[in-house]
Protein backbone atom coordinates (compact mmCIF):
# COMPACT_ATOMS: atom_id res chain seq x y z
CA UNK A 1 0.00 0.00 0.00
CA UNK A 2 1.40 3.37 -0.74
CA UNK A 3 2.56 5.61 2.49
CA UNK A 4 2.24 9.32 2.04
CA UNK A 5 4.21 10.31 5.11
CA UNK A 6 5.86 13.11 4.50
CA UNK A 7 9.19 10.94 5.01
CA UNK A 8 8.04 8.76 2.65
CA UNK A 9 7.28 11.42 -0.33
CA UNK A 10 10.91 13.09 0.51
CA UNK A 11 12.37 9.48 -0.17
CA UNK A 12 10.07 9.22 -3.53
CA UNK A 13 11.27 12.62 -5.03
CA UNK A 14 14.76 12.14 -4.48
CA UNK A 15 14.73 8.90 -6.19
CA UNK A 16 12.38 10.46 -8.47
CA UNK A 17 9.16 7.92 -7.82
CA UNK A 18 11.59 5.06 -8.07
CA UNK A 19 13.37 5.79 -11.63
CA UNK A 20 16.79 5.64 -9.38
CA UNK A 21 18.48 3.32 -7.83
CA UNK A 22 19.84 4.13 -3.83
CA UNK A 23 22.65 2.19 -4.32
CA UNK A 24 25.41 5.28 -5.88
CA UNK A 25 26.94 6.89 -2.92
CA UNK A 26 25.69 10.51 -2.39
CA UNK A 27 29.41 12.09 -2.30
CA UNK A 28 30.79 10.33 -5.41
CA UNK A 29 27.89 11.95 -7.43
CA UNK A 30 26.02 14.87 -5.38
CA UNK A 31 23.55 15.99 -8.19
CA UNK A 32 22.29 12.57 -8.42
CA UNK A 33 20.14 13.09 -5.27
CA UNK A 34 20.38 16.80 -5.09
CA UNK A 35 18.54 17.31 -8.37
CA UNK A 36 14.83 17.21 -6.97
CA UNK A 37 15.01 19.97 -4.83
CA UNK A 38 15.86 22.53 -7.23
CA UNK A 39 12.78 21.73 -9.63
CA UNK A 40 9.20 21.41 -9.30
CA UNK A 41 7.81 17.78 -9.05
CA UNK A 42 7.49 16.33 -12.24
CA UNK A 43 4.12 15.73 -14.11
CA UNK A 44 5.25 12.57 -15.15
CA UNK A 45 5.74 9.44 -13.02
CA UNK A 46 7.56 6.46 -14.42
CA UNK A 47 6.10 3.22 -14.86
CA UNK A 48 6.56 0.96 -12.01
CA UNK A 49 7.14 -1.53 -15.29
CA UNK A 50 10.08 0.71 -16.40
CA UNK A 51 10.83 0.64 -12.80
CA UNK A 52 11.41 -2.83 -12.84
CA UNK A 53 13.29 -3.26 -16.08
CA UNK A 54 15.93 -0.19 -14.72
CA UNK A 55 16.10 -2.27 -12.04
CA UNK A 56 16.97 -6.22 -13.97
CA UNK A 57 19.58 -3.60 -16.15
CA UNK A 58 21.52 -2.44 -13.54
CA UNK A 59 21.95 -6.55 -12.40
CA UNK A 60 22.90 -7.21 -15.98
CA UNK A 61 25.19 -4.39 -16.24
CA UNK A 62 27.04 -4.99 -12.76
CA UNK A 63 27.36 -9.22 -14.13
CA UNK A 64 28.53 -7.84 -17.56
CA UNK A 65 30.02 -4.90 -17.18
CA UNK A 66 33.97 -3.95 -17.70
CA UNK A 67 35.23 -5.21 -14.19
CA UNK A 68 33.76 -8.91 -14.96
CA UNK A 69 34.63 -12.07 -15.98
CA UNK A 70 32.10 -12.26 -18.82
CA UNK A 71 33.46 -8.88 -19.93
CA UNK A 72 36.91 -10.09 -20.21
CA UNK A 73 35.34 -13.36 -22.27
CA UNK A 74 33.61 -11.00 -24.82
CA UNK A 75 36.70 -8.86 -25.31
CA UNK A 76 38.46 -11.89 -25.95
CA UNK A 77 36.09 -13.18 -28.49
CA UNK A 78 36.25 -9.59 -29.75
CA UNK A 79 40.06 -9.40 -30.60
CA UNK A 80 39.62 -12.98 -32.53
CA UNK A 81 37.77 -11.06 -35.41
CA UNK A 82 34.43 -13.72 -35.33
CA UNK A 83 31.43 -13.16 -33.56
CA UNK A 84 30.48 -16.03 -30.51
CA UNK A 85 27.63 -18.64 -31.24
CA UNK A 86 26.21 -17.86 -28.27
CA UNK A 87 27.50 -15.21 -25.63
CA UNK A 88 25.78 -14.58 -22.23
CA UNK A 89 26.79 -10.73 -22.27
CA UNK A 90 25.91 -8.60 -25.64
CA UNK A 91 26.80 -4.99 -25.56
CA UNK A 92 26.09 -1.70 -27.47
CA UNK A 93 28.65 1.14 -26.99
CA UNK A 94 27.71 4.31 -28.44
CA UNK A 95 30.41 6.86 -29.71
CA UNK A 96 30.45 10.27 -29.06
CA UNK A 97 29.46 12.70 -32.41
CA UNK A 98 28.50 16.27 -32.92
CA UNK A 99 27.56 19.10 -30.18
CA UNK A 100 26.81 18.32 -26.59
CA UNK A 101 22.50 18.19 -27.78
CA UNK A 102 23.10 15.59 -29.52
CA UNK A 103 25.18 13.53 -28.32
CA UNK A 104 22.75 13.08 -24.77
CA UNK A 105 19.93 12.49 -27.20
CA UNK A 106 21.87 9.63 -29.34
CA UNK A 107 23.29 8.27 -26.19
CA UNK A 108 19.67 8.11 -24.33
CA UNK A 109 18.57 6.46 -27.09
CA UNK A 110 21.11 3.80 -27.36
CA UNK A 111 20.11 2.97 -23.57
CA UNK A 112 16.96 2.67 -24.71
CA UNK A 113 17.93 0.26 -27.33
CA UNK A 114 20.20 -1.44 -25.57
CA UNK A 115 16.95 -1.81 -22.73
CA UNK A 116 14.83 -3.43 -25.40
CA UNK A 117 17.64 -5.84 -26.88
CA UNK A 118 19.29 -7.10 -23.74
CA UNK A 119 22.28 -4.97 -24.42
CA UNK A 120 24.94 -3.87 -22.05
CA UNK A 121 25.49 -0.25 -22.64
CA UNK A 122 29.14 0.84 -22.46
CA UNK A 123 30.63 4.79 -23.55
CA UNK A 124 33.50 5.72 -25.62
CA UNK A 125 34.47 9.25 -23.35
CA UNK A 126 37.27 11.06 -24.97
CA UNK A 127 38.62 13.53 -22.73
CA UNK A 128 36.31 16.02 -23.85
CA UNK A 129 33.62 14.06 -23.09
CA UNK A 130 34.88 12.27 -19.64
CA UNK A 131 34.13 13.88 -16.78
CA UNK A 132 30.61 15.48 -17.60
CA UNK A 133 28.56 12.79 -16.53
CA UNK A 134 28.66 10.30 -13.62
CA UNK A 135 28.43 6.81 -13.83
CA UNK A 136 24.64 5.92 -13.81
CA UNK A 137 24.92 2.76 -13.00
CA UNK A 138 25.26 1.62 -9.36
CA UNK A 139 28.50 -1.13 -8.83
CA UNK A 140 30.12 -0.99 -12.60
CA UNK A 141 31.30 1.91 -14.72
CA UNK A 142 29.89 2.80 -18.08
CA UNK A 143 33.10 4.05 -19.59
CA UNK A 144 35.16 1.64 -21.96
CA UNK A 145 38.15 0.93 -20.06
CA UNK A 146 41.90 1.76 -21.27
CA UNK A 147 43.18 -0.98 -23.26
CA UNK A 148 39.81 -2.05 -25.19
CA UNK A 149 40.92 -3.72 -28.92
CA UNK A 150 39.24 -0.82 -30.48
CA UNK A 151 40.97 2.68 -29.86
CA UNK A 152 40.37 4.53 -33.21
CA UNK A 153 36.74 5.51 -33.07
CA UNK A 154 36.93 7.92 -35.26
CA UNK A 155 39.16 6.61 -37.92
CA UNK A 156 37.47 3.20 -37.59
CA UNK A 157 33.92 4.22 -37.77
CA UNK A 158 33.04 6.21 -40.91
CA UNK A 159 30.39 6.14 -43.49
CA UNK A 160 32.21 4.24 -45.61
CA UNK A 161 33.29 1.61 -42.98
CA UNK A 162 33.10 -2.00 -44.26
CA UNK A 163 31.56 -2.84 -40.69
CA UNK A 164 28.81 -0.61 -40.99
CA UNK A 165 25.83 -3.01 -41.37
CA UNK A 166 24.29 -0.74 -44.00
CA UNK A 167 27.61 -1.25 -46.17
CA UNK A 168 28.25 -5.10 -45.22
CA UNK A 169 24.29 -5.51 -46.60
CA UNK A 170 25.22 -3.86 -49.57
CA UNK A 171 28.35 -5.94 -50.22
CA UNK A 172 26.49 -8.40 -49.56
CA UNK A 173 28.74 -9.86 -47.11
CA UNK A 174 26.91 -11.62 -45.20
CA UNK A 175 25.05 -13.53 -47.08
CA UNK A 176 22.85 -10.69 -49.50
CA UNK A 177 19.70 -9.24 -48.38
CA UNK A 178 17.71 -12.77 -48.69
CA UNK A 179 19.95 -14.72 -46.30
CA UNK A 180 21.27 -12.51 -43.74
CA UNK A 181 18.28 -13.98 -40.96
CA UNK A 182 19.61 -17.81 -41.87
CA UNK A 183 23.20 -16.88 -41.40
CA UNK A 184 24.70 -18.05 -38.51
CA UNK A 185 25.87 -16.12 -35.40
CA UNK A 186 29.24 -17.74 -35.55
CA UNK A 187 29.92 -16.54 -39.32
CA UNK A 188 29.66 -13.31 -38.60
CA UNK A 189 32.64 -10.37 -38.46
CA UNK A 190 33.15 -10.17 -34.56
CA UNK A 191 30.76 -6.67 -34.24
CA UNK A 192 28.89 -4.41 -36.39
CA UNK A 193 28.62 -0.51 -36.45
CA UNK A 194 25.64 0.71 -36.68
CA UNK A 195 25.43 3.89 -38.69
CA UNK A 196 23.23 6.23 -37.32
CA UNK A 197 23.90 9.97 -38.27
CA UNK A 198 21.42 12.10 -39.63
CA UNK A 199 19.75 11.19 -42.42
CA UNK A 200 21.09 7.67 -42.09
CA UNK A 201 18.87 6.18 -39.61
CA UNK A 202 16.85 4.53 -41.93
CA UNK A 203 19.37 1.74 -42.56
CA UNK A 204 18.28 -0.48 -39.61
CA UNK A 205 14.87 -0.28 -38.48
CA UNK A 206 12.89 -2.82 -40.56
CA UNK A 207 12.30 -6.09 -38.54
CA UNK A 208 14.27 -8.22 -40.13
CA UNK A 209 17.04 -5.80 -39.90
CA UNK A 210 16.67 -6.26 -36.01
CA UNK A 211 16.80 -10.17 -35.84
CA UNK A 212 20.02 -9.87 -37.87
CA UNK A 213 21.93 -7.35 -35.84
CA UNK A 214 20.80 -9.07 -32.72
CA UNK A 215 23.03 -11.58 -33.49
CA UNK A 216 26.34 -9.63 -33.45
CA UNK A 217 27.53 -9.92 -29.36
CA UNK A 218 29.19 -5.99 -30.03
CA UNK A 219 27.70 -3.34 -31.13
CA UNK A 220 29.24 0.02 -32.09
CA UNK A 221 26.49 2.65 -32.41
CA UNK A 222 27.50 6.10 -34.15
CA UNK A 223 24.35 8.95 -34.15
CA UNK A 224 23.96 12.52 -33.02
CA UNK A 225 20.20 11.93 -33.58
CA UNK A 226 16.94 10.71 -30.95
CA UNK A 227 16.44 7.40 -32.63
CA UNK A 228 14.51 6.34 -29.43
CA UNK A 229 11.68 7.70 -31.47
CA UNK A 230 12.29 4.99 -34.57
CA UNK A 231 12.13 2.34 -32.24
CA UNK A 232 8.64 3.48 -31.16
CA UNK A 233 7.88 2.61 -35.27
CA UNK A 234 9.13 -1.20 -35.36
CA UNK A 235 6.06 -3.48 -34.73
CA UNK A 236 8.67 -5.68 -32.55
CA UNK A 237 9.11 -3.25 -30.10
CA UNK A 238 5.60 -1.48 -29.72
CA UNK A 239 4.30 -3.83 -26.84
CA UNK A 240 7.49 -3.75 -24.75
CA UNK A 241 7.26 0.13 -25.25
CA UNK A 242 4.16 0.67 -24.56
CA UNK A 243 4.69 -1.25 -21.17
CA UNK A 244 7.48 0.41 -20.53
CA UNK A 245 6.34 3.79 -21.31
CA UNK A 246 2.43 4.72 -20.61
CA UNK A 247 2.77 8.44 -21.55
CA UNK A 248 4.76 8.39 -24.51
CA UNK A 249 5.54 12.13 -23.98
CA UNK A 250 7.98 11.25 -20.88
CA UNK A 251 10.11 8.82 -22.66
CA UNK A 252 12.96 10.84 -23.08
CA UNK A 253 12.20 12.83 -19.37
CA UNK A 254 13.03 9.64 -17.12
CA UNK A 255 15.50 8.26 -19.90
CA UNK A 256 17.46 11.24 -19.54
CA UNK A 257 16.48 12.09 -15.19
CA UNK A 258 17.94 8.32 -15.20
CA UNK A 259 20.95 8.50 -17.09
CA UNK A 260 22.70 11.79 -17.03
CA UNK A 261 23.73 12.89 -13.78
CA UNK A 262 26.63 15.91 -14.27
CA UNK A 263 29.60 15.23 -11.96
CA UNK A 264 30.46 16.78 -9.14
CA UNK A 265 32.74 19.09 -10.95
CA UNK A 266 29.47 20.49 -13.39
CA UNK A 267 27.40 20.22 -10.55
CA UNK A 268 29.55 22.80 -8.73
CA UNK A 269 28.83 24.60 -11.25
CA UNK A 270 25.00 24.50 -11.77
CA UNK A 271 24.60 24.27 -7.85
CA UNK A 272 26.79 28.41 -7.28
CA UNK A 273 24.47 30.00 -10.55
CA UNK A 274 21.46 28.77 -8.87
CA UNK A 275 21.73 30.36 -5.97
CA UNK A 276 22.88 33.61 -7.40
CA UNK A 277 20.48 33.44 -10.32
CA UNK A 278 17.57 31.62 -9.71
CA UNK A 279 17.18 30.74 -5.94
CA UNK A 280 15.50 33.69 -4.61
CA UNK A 281 13.19 34.13 -7.87
CA UNK A 282 9.00 33.53 -7.72
CA UNK A 283 9.39 32.84 -11.55
CA UNK A 284 12.26 31.53 -13.77
CA UNK A 285 12.07 32.01 -17.55
CA UNK A 286 14.58 30.14 -19.53
CA UNK A 287 15.33 32.03 -22.82
CA UNK A 288 18.09 29.65 -25.23
CA UNK A 289 18.68 31.53 -27.89
CA UNK A 290 20.52 29.76 -30.45
CA UNK A 291 22.43 31.37 -33.75
CA UNK A 292 23.48 28.56 -36.49
CA UNK A 293 26.30 29.16 -37.93
CA UNK A 294 24.96 27.95 -41.54
CA UNK A 295 21.85 30.28 -40.78
CA UNK A 296 23.10 33.10 -40.07
CA UNK A 297 19.67 35.62 -38.38
CA UNK A 298 20.66 38.93 -38.19
CA UNK A 299 20.63 40.14 -34.10
CA UNK A 300 17.57 42.42 -34.93
CA UNK A 301 16.01 39.67 -36.69
CA UNK A 302 16.14 37.58 -33.73
CA UNK A 303 15.41 40.26 -30.83
CA UNK A 304 12.47 41.05 -33.19
CA UNK A 305 10.97 37.69 -33.37
CA UNK A 306 11.58 37.16 -29.46
CA UNK A 307 9.81 40.04 -28.38
CA UNK A 308 7.12 39.51 -30.76
CA UNK A 309 7.06 35.94 -29.30
CA UNK A 310 6.88 37.71 -26.04
CA UNK A 311 3.96 39.71 -26.50
CA UNK A 312 2.06 37.35 -27.82
CA UNK A 313 2.82 34.37 -25.36
CA UNK A 314 2.87 37.23 -22.17
CA UNK A 315 5.94 36.11 -21.58
CA UNK A 316 8.57 38.53 -20.32
CA UNK A 317 7.59 41.08 -18.11
CA UNK A 318 5.67 44.38 -19.48
CA UNK A 319 7.17 47.51 -19.08
CA UNK A 320 5.60 50.94 -17.96
CA UNK A 321 4.06 52.88 -20.42
CA UNK A 322 4.25 56.58 -18.15
CA UNK A 323 8.54 55.82 -17.47
CA UNK A 324 9.36 59.42 -18.67
CA UNK A 325 12.76 59.88 -17.65
CA UNK A 326 14.33 56.64 -17.13
CA UNK A 327 14.81 56.27 -12.97
CA UNK A 328 16.02 53.08 -11.58
CA UNK A 329 13.57 50.46 -10.67
CA UNK A 330 14.46 50.58 -6.62
CA UNK A 331 13.19 54.39 -6.81
CA UNK A 332 10.77 53.92 -9.07
CA UNK A 333 8.71 51.28 -7.43
CA UNK A 334 7.12 51.35 -4.17
CA UNK A 335 6.18 48.40 -2.51
CA UNK A 336 2.16 47.70 -2.98
CA UNK A 337 0.67 47.21 0.98
CA UNK A 338 3.86 46.03 2.49
CA UNK A 339 3.71 43.42 0.19
CA UNK A 340 7.16 42.02 -1.22
CA UNK A 341 7.31 42.63 -4.99
CA UNK A 342 7.54 39.68 -7.44
CA UNK A 343 10.32 38.61 -9.10
CA UNK A 344 11.06 36.91 -12.13
CA UNK A 345 14.88 35.72 -13.20
CA UNK A 346 15.25 35.81 -16.72
CA UNK A 347 18.07 33.24 -17.59
CA UNK A 348 19.65 33.78 -21.00
CA UNK A 349 21.62 31.16 -22.70
CA UNK A 350 23.24 32.17 -25.70
CA UNK A 351 26.91 31.67 -27.32
CA UNK A 352 26.95 35.45 -27.72
CA UNK A 353 26.31 38.29 -25.12
CA UNK A 354 24.02 40.74 -27.15
CA UNK A 355 20.26 39.22 -26.60
CA UNK A 356 21.61 39.55 -22.80
CA UNK A 357 22.68 42.80 -22.93
CA UNK A 358 19.59 44.06 -24.31
CA UNK A 359 17.17 42.30 -22.21
CA UNK A 360 19.23 43.43 -19.28
CA UNK A 361 19.10 46.95 -20.67
CA UNK A 362 15.09 47.34 -21.03
CA UNK A 363 14.69 46.39 -17.33
CA UNK A 364 17.78 48.69 -16.18
CA UNK A 365 15.96 51.65 -17.61
CA UNK A 366 11.80 50.62 -17.26
CA UNK A 367 9.97 50.08 -14.24
CA UNK A 368 7.75 47.29 -15.05
CA UNK A 369 3.56 48.08 -15.34
CA UNK A 370 3.20 45.80 -12.09
CA UNK A 371 5.86 47.04 -9.89
CA UNK A 372 7.40 42.98 -10.00
CA UNK A 373 11.47 43.34 -9.89
CA UNK A 374 13.04 41.78 -13.35
CA UNK A 375 16.90 39.98 -13.02
CA UNK A 376 18.48 39.10 -16.36
CA UNK A 377 21.33 36.84 -16.36
CA UNK A 378 23.80 34.87 -18.81
CA UNK A 379 26.66 31.81 -16.72
CA UNK A 380 28.40 32.42 -20.24
CA UNK A 381 29.19 33.80 -23.72
CA UNK A 382 31.73 31.15 -25.45
CA UNK A 383 31.95 32.77 -28.75
CA UNK A 384 31.68 29.76 -31.01
CA UNK A 385 31.31 25.67 -30.29
CA UNK A 386 34.22 24.60 -28.80
CA UNK A 387 32.76 20.07 -28.82
CA UNK A 388 36.53 19.27 -28.85
CA UNK A 389 37.34 21.18 -25.09
CA UNK A 390 35.90 19.16 -21.83
CA UNK A 391 35.82 23.15 -19.86
CA UNK A 392 33.36 24.78 -23.14
CA UNK A 393 31.38 20.67 -23.12
CA UNK A 394 31.15 21.62 -18.72
CA UNK A 395 29.49 24.72 -19.24
CA UNK A 396 27.29 23.95 -21.84
CA UNK A 397 25.96 20.80 -19.43
CA UNK A 398 26.07 23.15 -16.78
CA UNK A 399 23.55 25.54 -18.87
CA UNK A 400 21.34 23.16 -20.10
CA UNK A 401 20.69 21.65 -16.46
CA UNK A 402 19.91 25.52 -15.53
CA UNK A 403 17.23 25.65 -18.42
CA UNK A 404 16.06 22.60 -16.95
CA UNK A 405 15.18 24.52 -13.42
CA UNK A 406 12.91 26.77 -15.10
CA UNK A 407 9.67 27.52 -14.98
CA UNK A 408 8.98 28.10 -18.24
CA UNK A 409 11.21 27.84 -21.42
CA UNK A 410 11.60 29.23 -24.54
CA UNK A 411 13.88 27.40 -26.71
CA UNK A 412 15.21 28.17 -30.79
CA UNK A 413 13.80 25.65 -33.82
CA UNK A 414 16.03 22.95 -34.63
CA UNK A 415 18.48 22.80 -31.33
CA UNK A 416 19.12 19.63 -29.95
CA UNK A 417 20.24 21.51 -26.89
CA UNK A 418 16.89 23.40 -26.43
CA UNK A 419 15.31 19.75 -26.65
CA UNK A 420 17.46 18.37 -23.88
CA UNK A 421 16.84 21.54 -21.28
CA UNK A 422 13.34 20.86 -21.64
CA UNK A 423 12.80 17.12 -22.25
CA UNK A 424 15.18 17.40 -18.74
CA UNK A 425 12.76 19.71 -17.06
CA UNK A 426 9.51 18.17 -18.07
CA UNK A 427 8.25 21.19 -19.25
CA UNK A 428 6.66 22.10 -22.87
CA UNK A 429 8.67 24.62 -24.12
CA UNK A 430 7.57 27.87 -26.58
CA UNK A 431 10.31 26.95 -29.63
CA UNK A 432 11.19 30.10 -31.72
CA UNK A 433 10.56 29.29 -35.07
CA UNK A 434 12.76 29.31 -37.89
CA UNK A 435 11.92 32.05 -40.39
CA UNK A 436 12.11 31.10 -44.23
CA UNK A 437 13.89 34.14 -44.56
CA UNK A 438 16.93 35.46 -42.22
CA UNK A 439 15.74 39.24 -42.81
CA UNK A 440 12.25 38.93 -41.32
CA UNK A 441 11.13 36.85 -37.74
CA UNK A 442 9.03 34.02 -38.64
CA UNK A 443 5.49 33.83 -38.83
CA UNK A 444 4.31 33.34 -35.97
CA UNK A 445 7.03 34.11 -33.96
CA UNK A 446 6.67 30.91 -31.91
CA UNK A 447 4.69 28.02 -31.17
CA UNK A 448 3.78 26.05 -28.38
CA UNK A 449 5.12 22.64 -28.15
CA UNK A 450 2.83 19.83 -28.31
CA UNK A 451 5.14 17.21 -26.45
CA UNK A 452 8.04 17.38 -23.59
CA UNK A 453 9.73 14.89 -26.09
CA UNK A 454 12.95 16.17 -28.66
CA UNK A 455 11.85 15.61 -32.50
CA UNK A 456 13.82 12.71 -34.22
CA UNK A 457 14.68 15.39 -37.08
CA UNK A 458 15.67 12.64 -39.88
CA UNK A 459 13.24 10.16 -39.36
CA UNK A 460 14.21 6.70 -41.36
CA UNK A 461 12.50 7.05 -45.05
CA UNK A 462 11.82 3.50 -44.41
CA UNK A 463 11.02 2.86 -40.91
CA UNK A 464 9.09 -0.15 -41.32
CA UNK A 465 9.93 -2.50 -44.02
CA UNK A 466 6.09 -3.69 -45.16
CA UNK A 467 4.79 -0.25 -44.88
CA UNK A 468 4.68 1.36 -49.18
CA UNK A 469 7.49 4.44 -49.12
CA UNK A 470 4.80 6.68 -49.78
CA UNK A 471 3.12 6.85 -46.96
CA UNK A 472 3.77 9.64 -44.32
CA UNK A 473 5.48 8.68 -41.17
CA UNK A 474 3.64 11.20 -39.11
CA UNK A 475 0.40 9.55 -39.67
CA UNK A 476 1.19 5.89 -38.73
CA UNK A 477 0.43 5.65 -35.44
CA UNK A 478 -1.43 8.08 -32.98
CA UNK A 479 1.56 8.77 -30.75
CA UNK A 480 3.83 10.06 -33.70
CA UNK A 481 3.35 13.89 -34.85
CA UNK A 482 5.56 15.66 -37.38
CA UNK A 483 7.48 18.25 -35.57
CA UNK A 484 6.85 22.31 -35.06
CA UNK A 485 10.31 23.02 -35.59
CA UNK A 486 11.13 20.78 -38.46
CA UNK A 487 8.37 19.45 -40.53
CA UNK A 488 9.83 15.92 -41.68
CA UNK A 489 11.14 15.09 -38.34
CA UNK A 490 8.54 13.08 -35.74
CA UNK A 491 8.00 13.42 -31.77
CA UNK A 492 6.34 11.38 -29.85
CA UNK A 493 3.67 12.88 -28.34
P1 LIG B 1 22.60 22.28 -31.38
O1 LIG B 1 23.74 22.50 -32.32
O2 LIG B 1 21.91 23.55 -30.99
O3 LIG B 1 21.65 21.24 -31.87
O4 LIG B 1 23.17 21.74 -29.97
P2 LIG B 1 24.48 20.92 -29.61
O5 LIG B 1 24.54 20.92 -28.12
O6 LIG B 1 24.50 19.60 -30.26
O7 LIG B 1 25.70 21.74 -30.19
C1 LIG B 1 25.87 23.09 -29.89
C2 LIG B 1 27.06 23.30 -28.97
O8 LIG B 1 27.46 24.67 -29.04
C3 LIG B 1 26.76 23.05 -27.51
O9 LIG B 1 26.93 21.72 -27.12
C4 LIG B 1 27.76 23.97 -26.84
O10 LIG B 1 29.04 23.40 -26.92
C5 LIG B 1 27.71 25.18 -27.76
N1 LIG B 1 26.58 26.05 -27.38
C6 LIG B 1 25.50 26.39 -28.12
N2 LIG B 1 24.68 27.21 -27.46
C7 LIG B 1 25.23 27.39 -26.23
C8 LIG B 1 24.84 28.13 -25.07
O11 LIG B 1 23.80 28.78 -25.01
N3 LIG B 1 25.67 28.05 -23.99
C9 LIG B 1 26.83 27.33 -24.01
N4 LIG B 1 27.60 27.31 -22.92
N5 LIG B 1 27.23 26.64 -25.09
C10 LIG B 1 26.44 26.65 -26.18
Amino acid sequence: PASSSPRHDQADARLLGGLLSPDIDEKSCRSRYASSQYRRPSPFRPSSYLVERLRRYEARHRRCGTGSPLFKEAVKHLRTGRNAARSECQYAVWTPFNGLGNRMLALASTFLYALLTDRVLLVHAPPEFDGLFCDPFPGSSWTLPAGFPIADFDGTFTMTSPTSYKNMKQAGAIGGDHHLINVAAEALPAYVFLDLIQSYTGAAFCEADQRVLAKFNWMLVKSDVYFATALFLVPAYRRELARLFPEKEAVFHHLARYLFHPSNDVWGIVSRLYEAYLAGADERLGLQVRVFPEVPVPFETMYGQIMLCSEQERLLPKVAQDNGAARPNSTAVQPRDGMKKRLTSILVTSLTPDYYERIRGVYRSNRTDTGGHVAVHQPSHEGAQHTEARGHNQRALAEIYLLSFCDRIVTTAVSTFGYVAHGLAGVRPLVLLRSPSPETPAEPPCVRSLSVEPCLQAPPAQHVCDVREASDIGALVPYVQHCEDVHRGVKLF
